[in-house]
């Protein structure tokens, strides 16, 4: 799960990293009293999404020489200006699609005299199967350029799990940053507050870029971006509530609502099969044939009729869906079940694409029998192979 910016900076702060004062603000009448909580005379006015990226990001509906997604203000009124400007607007970066995504929420905050810009994350490491710190002096918006160009410039800093962060590696990344005075002391506190955090939320990865050293020598966290574990969530109420529904995928919300693991993709074959393996099975048998599977989509072992219903449902509601594919082997799940989900989630939303459907395992004559009678237009196949050939074909 991901959050915003700047609900990040809360959480980060609550375990002692600096953050500047700010106040998120979601319509531009409130963005006078949002700056007049702030100090001034610098300003920056930030859109909350979650992607990153946002500074060198541009709004489709402004000139294409308007600025980005972050923006410096001078003023009162300037916040104000921009905040007007930003509000309701669609923003694309490098990592939105090309629909970009409406900016509902603004983050007004304190700004900063910047002297360098680090870059800071900490992930889930797995090639040494602990957390690491991956850290650079080269921060700020072209880290990707950095590692791709001077991967050398790129530090990553292994944890002991049953230490924590020791002075040692609190040194070991001052120095691959540069630290000195009182950043270097800044770090002592920062780098262990950050991994605290990271543990103790179940963070699944966590990025400030840029970690700032300030003109008066300060470290501040100037931008941070976090996600969650997601399997991990139950332990976290208060992490659960900062969720944005608005920023995911509505397939996925309707999805996750029904304990479907549905992931939305690019393609037009939707998938519905049971079992993760199986699933990633049927879409690579669908790339084999020379199509792109819409959707992976897990209905689980245990599903009834309602819930295969549902995953139904969701799948034919993708407009780039042109053929979906039911692939179910009948173990615990039984096939006359899911005959009659795909026969009532049918009748109920209709049926404007090609079906397949293969049945193998428990109860398997019995579902085809019941799809037969339906007097739907559903066509069956033997086997994996024979169906990912019938609905590459029908689709065509
Ligand atoms: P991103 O583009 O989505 O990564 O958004 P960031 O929060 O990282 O902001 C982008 C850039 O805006 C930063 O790299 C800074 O150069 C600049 N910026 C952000 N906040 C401040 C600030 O308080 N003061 C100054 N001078 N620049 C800032
Ligand atoms: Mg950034």
């Amino acid at each position: 799960m991901n959050i915003h910016e700047y609900q990040a900076k809360q959480v980060l702060k609550a375990f002692g990293a600096p953050v500047a004062e700010g106040v998120a603000i979601t319509s531009a009448d409130q963005a006078e009293a949002a700056a007049k909580q702030l100090p001034g005379p610098l300003y920056v006015v930030k859109s909350q999404i979650h992607a990153g990226g946002r500074g060198k990001g541009k709004f489709k509906e402004l000139p294409a020489d308007a600025k980005g997604g972050v923006r410096l203000a001078f003023s009162i009124e300037d916040v104000v200006k921009n905040a007007k400007e930003m509000l309701g607007n669609t923003l694309v970066t490098a990592q939105t699609t090309d629909a970009g995504k409406q900016v509902n929420r603004l983050y007004i905050e304190d700004g900063a005299d910047i002297s360098r810009e680090l870059y800071l994350s900490i992930l889930v490491d797995r090639a040494y199967g602990r957390i690491s710190f991956v850290v650079s002096t080269e921060g700020g918006m072209d880290i990707e350029a950095v590692a791709h160009d001077t991967p050398e410039k790129i530090i990553t800093v292994v944890i002991d799990p049953t230490t924590g962060v020791t002075e040692a590696d609190c040194a070991t990344l001052s120095d691959a940053l540069k630290l000195e005075g009182d950043a270097r002391e800044d770090g002592k506190s920062l780098f262990p507050a950050l991994y605290k955090a990271f543990v103790e939320k179940d963070m699944a990865m966590l990025e400030v870029n840029p970690l700032i050293v300030m003109e008066n020598g300060r470290l501040r966290v100037l931008d941070a971006k976090v996600s969650f574990d997601g399997n991990a969530l139950f332990r976290h109420p208060d992490i659960k509530e900062l969720r944005d529904v608005t920023e995911e995928d509505a397939k996925e919300i309707e999805a996750s609502e029904w304990d479907l693991a549905y992931v939305a993709l690019d393609g037009n074959i939707g998938c519905m099969v049971n079992g993760a393996g199986l699933a990633m099975a049927t879409m690579d048998i669908i790339k084999l044939y020379g199509k792109e599977p819409a959707n992976f989509c897990d209905v689980g072992g245990g599903a009834g009729k309602d819930k295969v219903a549902a995953a139904f449902k969701i799948i034919t509601a993708d407009p780039a869906v042109q053929g979906i594919l039911v692939n179910i082997f009948g173990g615990i799940m039984k096939c006359d079940v899911i005959a009659e989900g795909v026969v009532a989630a049918v009748k109920e939303v209709g049926l404007k694409v090609p079906l397949v459907v293969r049945l193998e395992g428990t109860n398997a004559e019995l579902g085809k029998k019941i799809l037969n009678e339906s007097g739907l237009a559903i066509t069956a196949a033997d086997d994996l192979d024979d169906a990912a050939q019938k609905i590459v074909a029908a689709v065509g």
